[in-house]
């Protein structure tokens, strides 16, 4: 149901995926489990999230082939000088032998240890412990930074991306670059966003919720977005925006959603963690 894009890395990953920042493990079990019931196949979690016991659970719950399950966690903040342990504990929390996606969470620049970070990643690739490598919340600097002294190009940039905070010129560098651009908090965190008149408007034509406009419009951008629900109803309506196309004018009317203000924080500024 969900089509993949391509790293370049050569591997696939689906364009659609469900997120579980702020889900408490024992809720991450049942959530997890009936969103790869529904059909997701893309999981996002962080070792910061602390809820990748659940992750996994939910995960072998379900009963698929694990490749058939493409799992993404992440590199907490303080450990950039110990990305193969920080690894190693991750595997052990899920209770699996790899992830599919390892990103470095923020790159901390306080810290100036995300070069460091990035070169065990290219390691910790080799060893099938994790499939591919990509990075989260990377400015252009960050991302020119890493590629300058390693030449390996991370597959994804995470970045938060929503119609209120579009993100053009990071989205052109990736562009330039082979780096997919993964939304997160891509329907702007609800409340606020899912509000909107244009959105209930556009809906309303094709009998979808403002949640299933957003959503198609990152698709429609060629984005992944990794949308996060606990409620059963929204975690499946989510996913059903295969059936419908926006046009020309819906997108243009959605771009005029953009206020250019960040839900969370700024990477040039954000150290946590590490403060
Ligand atoms: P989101 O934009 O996915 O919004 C989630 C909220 O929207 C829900 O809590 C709910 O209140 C509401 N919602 C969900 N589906 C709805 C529907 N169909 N109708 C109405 N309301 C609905 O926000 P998010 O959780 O911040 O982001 C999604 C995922 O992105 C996270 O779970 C996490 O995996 C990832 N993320 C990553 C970073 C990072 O630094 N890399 C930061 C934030 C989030």
């Amino acid at each position: 149901m969900v089509p993949n894009v391509t790293l370049n890395d050569g591997r696939t990953m689906p364009q659609l995926g469900f997120g579980v920042w702020q889900v408490e493990p024992e809720v991450a079990v049942p959530a997890v489990h009936q969103a790869l019931k529904d059909g997701y196949r893309l999981v996002d979690t962080a070792a910061i999230y602390g809820n990748e016991e659940g992750v996994g659970e939910g995960i072998r719950l379900s009963e698929l082939p694990r490749d058939d399950v493409f799992l993404t966690t992440k590199l907490w903040n303080p450990q950039h000088g110990a990305a193969a342990d920080a690894l190693d504990e991750s595997l052990a929390r899920l209770s699996l032998t790899h992830v599919d996606l390892y990103l470095i969470h923020w790159p901390t620049p306080k810290q100036g240890k995300y070069v460091e970070a990035w070169r065990t990643m290219i390691e910790l690739q080799k060893t099938g412990k994790t499939r591919s490598i990509g990075v989260s919340n990377f400015t252009v600097d960050n991302l020119n930074r890493i590629m300058d002294e390693t030449g390996v190009v991370p597959v994804v940039n995470q970045i938060e991306l929503h119609p209120g905070f579009p993100q053009e010129e990071l989205r052109a560098f990736h562009h330039a670059h082979g780096i997919v651009t993964e939304s997160w908090s891509p329907l702007g965190q609800g409340k606020g966003l899912l509000e909107s008149p244009v959105l209930a408007e556009i809906g309303a034509k094709y009998g979808k919720t403002p949640a299933q406009v957003v959503l198609r419009w990152h698709l429609d951008l060629g984005l992944v977005a990794i949308p996060k629900s606990v409620t059963p109803a929204r975690i499946s309506e989510n996913l059903q925006v295969f059936d419908f196309a926006l046009d020309a004018d819906d997108m243009a009317r959605i771009a005029g959603l953009e206020d250019g203000k960040r839900l969370g924080g700024d990477p040039a500024t954000a150290n946590y963690g590490v403060d």
